[in-house]
Parts: C-alpha cells; sequence; structure tokens
C-alpha cells in the first residue's frame, strides 16, 4: 500500500498500534501533548538530532531497518555521553511522495527494536510530507540523578583522555559505501549503518567513577576533544600510536589510500564514549573493561592551556592533512 491511501492518520495508527506500553508514560501517542512522570528528584535530559537524506544518509546504501536503528541510536548516544537513562523518545518524519509502506515498516521495525534494546518508548511524534529527501527528527528524553550528570566542562590539568572501542571504522565503512561497496556485514560498514550507542558504559561511569568530562565522538575525535577542552578551558596531549584502530579499519585506509590517523581523528559518528578523569581514577577502568567487554584505552592527557598536540610517544608531530571533522555549513569531512 502506498502512503496516498494509508494517509496520515492511517500512518499514525499503524505506529501507534506496534507500541508497547511504557514506564512513567501518563498520556502516549494520541493527545495534544505526550504526558510523561519523571522519577521525583532526577534531572531531565533532553536532545534532539536530525537525519536529513542526502546529507547524512544515502537512501541507495541504506537499508530502511538500518536507518530507523541509527536514528535512535544516535539519539541514545547523546544521552548516553551525559550519563543519563533514556526513557522516552518523540519521532518527527517527514515523508516523500515515493515512499512506500514496506519503507516505512522497515524503518519502524529498526526503531522499535532499538527501543526494546534500551529500554525507551515512543510516546508521540510528527508526521509531514516532504518535496524534498526523507528527513527525520528525533527528539530523546532521558535522566539522571543531578549529582550524576557528565558534562563537557569538568577536566582538569593531569587527568586522563579515555576512549571506549575502537574509533575510525564508521568512517573507512563510509568511505567503502561511498567507493560503492555494499556488504553490510563488512564490519567498517556495519558499525556506520548500525553504531552501537554505549549506555550502559555512560551510566556505569557516572556512578561508579569519577569521570570529570565525557562526550560522544560523533564528529570525529580531535572536533569532539576540542568540545571538551573548550568548554574545560583546557588543553590536551594526545598519543596518536595509542589511538584504538581497528586492524582491520587500518589495513582498509591503506588499501583505499587513506592515511590510517585520518578516520579516527577526523571521520566521526562511531558513537564510542570520549571522557576525562583524575590519574588516581585509572585503575577503575579495567574492570569496567571486563564486565562489559569493551577496550578502554588511555589516549593522552589534559594540560594547561589550550588546543591539542599530537604525539608520536613522547615526540611532537605535526598533524596528517586533516580536515576539522564535519562542519555542516563548511561541509569538510575527511
Ligand atoms: P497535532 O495536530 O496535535 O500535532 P498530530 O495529528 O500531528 O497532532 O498527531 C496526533 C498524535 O500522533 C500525537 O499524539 C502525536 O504525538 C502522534 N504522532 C504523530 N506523528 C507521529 C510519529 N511519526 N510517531 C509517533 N507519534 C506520532
Ligand atoms: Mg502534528
Amino acid at each position: 500500500m502506498g502512503l496516498r491511501e494509508l494517509g496520515e492518520f492511517g500512518l499514525i495508527h499503524r505506529i501507534r498500534g506496534r507500541v508497547r506500553p511504557g514506564s512513567g508514560v501518563i498520556q502516549g501517542i494520541g493527545d495534544d501533548c505526550a504526558m510523561t512522570q519523571i522519577t521525583p528528584g532526577w534531572t531531565s535530559l533532553s536532545t534532539v538530532d536530525m537525519l536529513i537524506e542526502g546529507i547524512h544518509f544515502d537512501r541507495s546504501y541504506t537499508p530502511p531497518y538500518l536507518l530507523g536503528r541509527k536514528s535512535l541510536s544516535v539519539n541514545v548516544s547523546d544521552i548516553a555521553a551525559c550519563g543519563g537513562v533514556p526513557r522516552h523518545v518523540l519521532l518527527g518524519i517527514a515523508l516523500p511522495p515515493g515512499i512506500d509502506t514496506p519503507f516505512i515498516d522497515q524503518f519502524m521495525d529498526g526503531f522499535l527494536a532499538v527501543c526494546d534494546e534500551e529500554g525507551v518508548t515512543l510516546i508521540g511524534g510528527d508526521t509531514c510530507s516532504s518535496r524534498g529527501g526523507v528527513v527525520i527528527s528525533v527528539t530523546l528524553l532521558g535522566e539522571q540523578r543531578p549529582e550524576r550528570v557528565v558534562r563537557r566542562a569538568g577536566a582538569r590539568p593531569c587527568d586522563l583522555i579515555v576512549v571506549s572501542g575502537s574509533i575510525g571504522d564508521s568512517a573507512v565503512g563510509l568511505q567503502l559505501l561511498r567507493q560503492g561497496e555494499r556488504d553490510p556485514a563488512h564490519p567498517c560498514i556495519a558499525r556506520h549503518l548500525d553504531p552501537t550507542p554505549r549506555t550502559r558504559l555512560g551510566l556505569i561511569l557516572a556512578g561508579e567513577c569519577r569521570v570529570s568530562a565525557m562526550i560522544d565522538i560523533s564528529d570525529g575525535l580531535l572536533a569532539d576533544l576540542g568540545h571538551i577542552l573548550t568548554s574545560s578551558g583546557v588543553g590536551a596531549r594526545l598519543d596518536t600510536r595509542a589511538i584504538p584502530l581497528s586492524p582491520l579499519a587500518r589495513s582498509e585506509a591503506i588499501r583505499i589510500g587513506i592515511d590510517p590517523l585520518v578516520p579516527p581523528l577526523t571521520g566521526g559518528e562511531d558513537y564510542e564514549l570520549l571522557f576525562t578523569l583524575p590519574p588516581s581514577e585509572e585503575r577503575s577502568l579495567e574492570p569496567i573493561s571486563r564486565e562489559l567487554s569493551l577496550p578502554l584505552t588511555v589516549i593522552g592527557s589534559i594540560q594547561e592551556g589550550e588546543g591539542i598536540t599530537l604525539t608520536d610517544g613522547d615526540t611532537p608531530i605535526s598533524p596528517p592533512r586533516l580536515a576539522a571533522g564535519y562542519d555542516h555549513f563548511r561541509e569538510v569531512h575527511l
């Protein structure tokens, strides 16, 4: 069935029929506003991210199921970066005439699968037609005890800089997709199309570990570390040899003629967590890493001053030819 036959309200009805009741929901889809209850005394965390066809995704190589997953995962990653618990979500979608019902159904399959995995309930949204491409806007609400919320500001000189998992894989995956590779099981492509938000890690770091600042890597290590540094009024030294790039991302980068340092430094969309903590807390990393089966790698330290000094172990090096992460109004990437 096409969207013309289904109509706006038919589509909303179809979405509503698939949503399971969730905790804290007083009124979900169906009224002028959703009504929710947050845990008394906790701070509400709100984040919105838009995904625009042609800017953030290309429908020719993005299966609708994975697009649905990623639309929510990138928002969950922002809540994780504040150490929060994701809870309720609003979904805005604008669809051009060519979109059919299977596209929407598969998109919702992916979106609702991540809702289940993350304990999030869809409580409302907006549905429109589009004269351009597909536009998705996801607003995610989460919460955390006020004293546990972790911000970008808070990094202090001598703090260690730590990153979870491996970074650069997603940018290599994107480059492979742009060059015509289509295997969704290729680990770099999978990382790009279906990133894993580090919700559990964010919660543990906020609760059990004295992390001083945190951000998720959406725009590349240099840009996102830069955000921590400017918010905190400090500088940093980064040991490029310590940056956790997976062996496959390294070999694929070399194969397609990219300096292997460029994807992790400027690529973005890894959705790993980047955080700082005092050196005395370093010993708490090992048990957390073991519990989550997720590497946590110290890649540098916070310094007085400003800016990022790249080093090769001890010696400062000049950066490879880099763009500065993704800036929507400058259109630079890799
Ligand atoms: P209004 O005109 O008051 O904005 P709508 O007709 O747009 O109401 O929406 C009716 C209900 O359906 C609202 O509860 C709204 O939150 C929900 N809704 C609309 N679009 C979506 C969507 N894409 N996903 C989830 N809920 C939606
Ligand atoms: Mg509306």
